[in-house]
């Protein structure tokens, strides 16, 4: 009996009550009803007589010992809770921990700009599926029936039920390869629009004119990725449809762009050339923005950097989509977003947007929109 009061009375001692939450399990195992000095004194009465008042003593005073430091404890622990700040942890001469903000990637903050600076003169925005069928990619634009821009070399086309000879049966099933809306029935003729123009199309087959818009959007080609050229890349196309539109509207308005986007002191030229859908139809050519016209080897010594196509809307295209070309002229132009993003920001290597690294991207860290 003395040995259990003597270790009863070292556990408690040891016992260790710091948190709130250990101040019942003490209560339980030591001074409750069912504790261990209830035990203690069901015991009593096996004590031999003589002995039993002063073992008796020492019980008690044992249990007065366990009441005490429950109470003591429960006071110190309630003051402690009512005098902690909210966040006791909280380290106030610690330096604020920067907010590291991500960036804009820099194809975004072109394409807002140029869908910023054609706002400002009334083009609205357009866009179109990415999926398109065969008319509305080259038909409709006047792409004869044999031309090279149809072959495989330039298009990727969806096969929907066998995936191309070359990639074997097992290699990648054909309808999972690229996700498609559930409206569109994929049939052989379908592929990747190849430009965005099929967006023009579009607008001309279900709007009256005026029609004002700009296309923004992702095209692909089925090319080698290299500096110079990638499999999926970003046009930004424009088209006017209204009466008596010339080509000194489709001039002012590029003209308007180049130096909106690059500055007032950048020369333009049109360079004639030939595109299906447009007739006239040139080439715009600015300023090289390296050696300021001077000639160096990006704009291979000739002053001259290219910066998209242009024309007025071939009489063939207007009608096919269902607008008279005696009553209606329009044009429509189309530039990379690649390759202004790239004079822009002096940007060598196509390969650059898409990588991900981390080094080039922040450059663009608080670009400011024009
Ligand atoms: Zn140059």
């Amino acid at each position: 009996m003395q040995e259990n009061i003597m270790r009863l009375r070292a556990e408690i001692e040891a016992y260790d009550l710091t948190a709130p939450e250990q101040l019942e399990q003490f209560r339980i195992a030591f001074t409750g009803r069912k504790g261990q000095l209830a035990d203690l004194f069901d015991q009593l009465k096996t004590v031999p007589q003589e002995q039993r008042r002063a073992v008796g003593q020492e019980l008690n005073q044992l249990k007065q010992l366990a009441l005490d430091k429950f109470s003591q404890r429960q006071q110190e622990l309630e003051a402690a809770a009512q005098n902690a700040p909210a966040d006791a942890t909280f380290d106030y001469t610690l330096p604020p921990a920067l907010n590291t903000l991500g960036t804009r990637h820099p194809l975004n903050l072109v394409r807002e700009e140029m869908v910023r600076i054609f706002s400002r003169i009334g083009f609205n925005v357009a866009e179109g599926p990415e999926v398109e069928d065969d008319w509305h990619n080259f038909t409709a634009l006047n792409f004869p029936e044999n031309h090279p821009a149809r072959d495989m070399q330039d298009t990727f086309f969806i096969a929907p039920s066998a995936p191309p000879a070359h990639l074997g049966s097992g290699e990648m099933a054909s309808d999972k390869a690229l996700a498609t809306p559930h409206h569109l029935t994929i049939s052989p003729s379908h592929l990747l629009r190849t430009h965005t123009s099929n967006v023009q199309v579009r607008l001309m087959e279900s709007q009256k004119p005026p029609i004002r818009s700009i296309m923004p959007g992702r095209v692909y080609r089925n090319e080698a990725i290299s500096a110079r050229a990638h499999m999926m890349f970003h046009q930004v196309e424009g088209l006017f449809v209204d009466e008596n539109v010339s080509f000194a509207d489709l001039k002012q308005t590029v003209y308007y762009f180049v130096q909106e986007m690059f500055g007032q002191d950048i020369q333009i030229r049109f360079r004639p050339s030939f595109f299906p859908f447009t007739e006239p139809s040139a080439e715009i050519d600015i300023t090289c923005l390296i050696c300021k016209g001077k000639g160096c080897n990006i704009c291979k010594q000739s002053g001259w950097v290219e910066i998209g196509g242009c024309g007025m809307v071939d009489p063939n295209v207007l009608q096919q989509s269902g607008i008279d070309p005696e009553q209606y002229s329009g044009y429509a132009w189309g530039m990379g977003i690649e390759r202004i993003t790239m004079l822009k920001y002096q940007i060598k290597d196509l390969r650059l947007f898409t990588e991900n690294d981390m080094r080039f991207l922040r450059q663009f860290e608080g670009v400011q929109l024009g």
